[in-house]
């Protein structure tokens, strides 16, 4: 079984659509998605509505459920609390219903997959060796996927020692008898230095995890923002990717 991973869309249409292209060339069994489809982006109706007639599988990451009022929005950072209120306001009935039906967490085919982490599939970010660690223990699939840190991540344990780190674009891993945490990246703002919308190739069959990056219109997105009258630093990070 051969699964293109995408996470944290954020409402970034352009980058989904360069996305899907890609990820169309590759004709993969399904399409899966941990979440974050919405939140900081100008297009979170077309967004939600390509996520759910294309993926196999969606998660709801802290930015869903924020919008959707399933946690407060003290707990954003004020740009972000101010995205998700203006995406309540534009959001339809159906991509309303869509969004009300998602989980932080989900186990299928054999793959362990959270938004975040296993330990707070909402909220945790796996950014450290400690964190990353604490993953891998606290779950028991071959592979466990997680988004939320926006930063493309394959960590393995091989002999007690913690291996891997940064997956950056063009990282192949081969993932052999053990058992690996990876996170795709992030599609509509990646947060790893390189701008380019993320997102992994997996190959459940052969254990081979492929990392891919792919350009997208970044100044059709930031004109959107702006359009929008969201906070204009959600599209000026766009351009460096951090
Ligand atoms: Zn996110």
């Amino acid at each position: 079984m051969r699964i293109a991973v995408v996470s944290d869309i954020h409402s970034n249409l352009h980058a989904l659509e360069a996305v899907l292209e890609a990820v169309d060339l590759e004709q993969p069994d399904a399409i899966w998605c941990l979440g974050d489809v919405v939140g900081y982006g100008p297009k979170p109706e077309e967004c939600l509505r390509i996520v759910e007639e294309q993926s196999a599988l969606c998660l709801a990451g802290n930015h869903d459920l924020g919008v959707r009022g399933d946690v407060e929005l003290d707990d954003f950072a004020p740009d972000a609390a101010a995205a998700a209120l203006w995406t309540r306001g534009v959001l339809g009935a159906e991509a309303r219903t869509f969004l009300g039906g998602l989980v932080p967490q989900a186990e299928v085919d054999g793959v362990q997959l959270f938004h975040a982490s296993p330990r707070d599939p909402v909220w945790e970010y796996i950014l450290t060796d400690q964190a990353a660690l604490a993953a891998l223990e606290m779950t028991s699939a071959p592979v466990v996927l997680v988004g939320h840190s926006h930063v493309p991540l394959a960590v393995t344990v091989d002999n007690g020692l913690l291996d891997g780190g940064h997956a950056p674009a063009e990282t192949e891993v081969d993932l052999g008898e053990l058992r690996w945490l990876l996170n795709p990246g992030s599609v509509g703002q990646p947060r790893d230095g390189d701008p380019r919308a993320a997102w992994l190739l997996l190959d459940l069959d052969a254990g081979h995890a492929s990392y891919r990056r792919v350009d997208y219109a970044v100044g059709e997105t930031n004109d959107e923002i702006r359009e929008a009258g969201l906070p204009a630093i959600l599209g000026e990070r766009l351009f460096s990717g951090a």
